[in-house]
């Protein structure tokens, strides 16, 4: 089998490549030739640790595996990331470990690709302003993404932290993009496109901000109980998913439903609309809305194609197990 390290990772697949292989996934998914299995994810009671699983089967692309890690919130103490994830990859015709890989830039790429999949689908061509809703370590990737979908002029942001603000100021700069902090409401009034990738545990984003023609991505929710925004914005919006149990489950969508503004059949698997067989946005005044839960194939997607970059590059290491 392969390892290559997390320190490996960087440089081997681009945000375009990352973009592909999401949207590939994606797109197998709704084709019924790749699918996750049920997301494993436990507060372990030590470290006050997150941890768990998440897993699947990519019969198109031949991948098989599993991505296990979770949140340490001491880590930062350490001088470690919070976020640690480490993909396996097996042989899908023997079940042989066929890689090691490190997962955690890989997941800031890969969920970043996702929302640049939904608003490369559904977002208004038009669309001249980005909005950031969170400030936080996937907010980079997020903005860098989003911007390569569509001809932004102007980046706006907003956090609960607005000490944290200065970091998407210097992401818009790095893409050559003025930057403003604004209020809620001036997020929704100039914003065309919305990604929020927060960890708030209540909704900051209300129905009165978001203006017909809308996209917004939904990000930050990925377990149960987390939520960034007005669960009333879903009843007005046309609402697309990485993956509808997911996003019933632990997605932003768990709100709407358990409110009873949306059933489960109001939301649309992403990967229809890229394969052309359910419509995706209809109007100019159509809000669309995509939940983003973050699915295991997306992480066996590009730790797929990093290993096959880094065999290519000679920074594999090949261990006999
Ligand atoms: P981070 O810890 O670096 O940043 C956290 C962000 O949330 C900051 O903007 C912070 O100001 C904000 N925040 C913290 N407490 C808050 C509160 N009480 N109310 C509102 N906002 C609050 O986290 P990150 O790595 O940038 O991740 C952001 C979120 O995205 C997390 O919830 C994470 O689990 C989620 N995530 C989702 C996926 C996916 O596939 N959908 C993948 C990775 C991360």
């Amino acid at each position: 089998m392969f390892v290559v390290p997390e320190s490996e990772i960087a440089g081997l697949v681009s945000p375009a490549q990352c973009f592909e292989a999401v949207e590939a996934v994606f797109s197998a998914m709704a084709r019924d030739e790749a699918y996750n299995f049920p997301v494993i994810r436990e507060s372990i009671g030590h470290a006050d640790a997150l941890y768990g699983f998440k897993s699947g089967f990519d019969r198109a692309g031949k991948v098989l595996g599993l991505k296990s890690g979770g949140y340490w919130p001491g880590n930062v103490e350490k001088g470690l990331a919070n976020h640690q994830s480490t993909v396996v990859l097996f042989d899908p015709d023997t079940g042989r470990p066929a890689a090691l890989v490190g997962g955690n830039l890989l997941t800031a790429l890969r969920t970043a690709a996702a929302s640049a999949v939904s608003i490369r689908h559904l977002a208004r061509s038009d669309s001249r302003v980005l909005g950031l809703l969170g400030a936080g370590h996937q907010s980079a990737f997020q903005m860098r993404a989003a911007a390569a979908e569509r001809p932004f002029e102007k980046v706006v942001g907003w956090n609960y932290h607005p000490e944290m603000l200065p970091r998407l100021a210097e992401t818009a700069t790095e893409l050559g993009l003025p930057f403003e902090a604004v209020s809620l409401e001036d997020l929704g009034a100039q914003a065309d496109v919305i990604v929020t990738i927060s960890s708030s545990f209540a909704a900051q984003l209300l129905d009165a901000h978001v203006r017909p023609g809308t996209h917004l991505a939904c990000m930050g929710t990925d377990t149960r109980g987390k939520q960034e925004i007005d669960p009333a914005i879903f009843a007005r919006a046309r609402v697309f998913t990485d993956e509808v149990a997911q996003s019933l489950s632990i997605g932003e969508a768990q709100h709407a439903v358990a409110a009873g503004l949306i059933g489960a059949d109001d939301i649309v698997q992403i990967g229809g609309v890229i394969n052309g067989t359910v419509p995706g946005r209809q109007s100019d005044d159509d809000i669309t809305l995509f939940d983003g839960t973050g699915v295991g194939l997306q992480d066996l997607a590009v730790a797929a194609r990093a290993v096959a970059a880094a065999r290519a590059k000679g920074v594999a290491v090949e261990v006999d197990l």
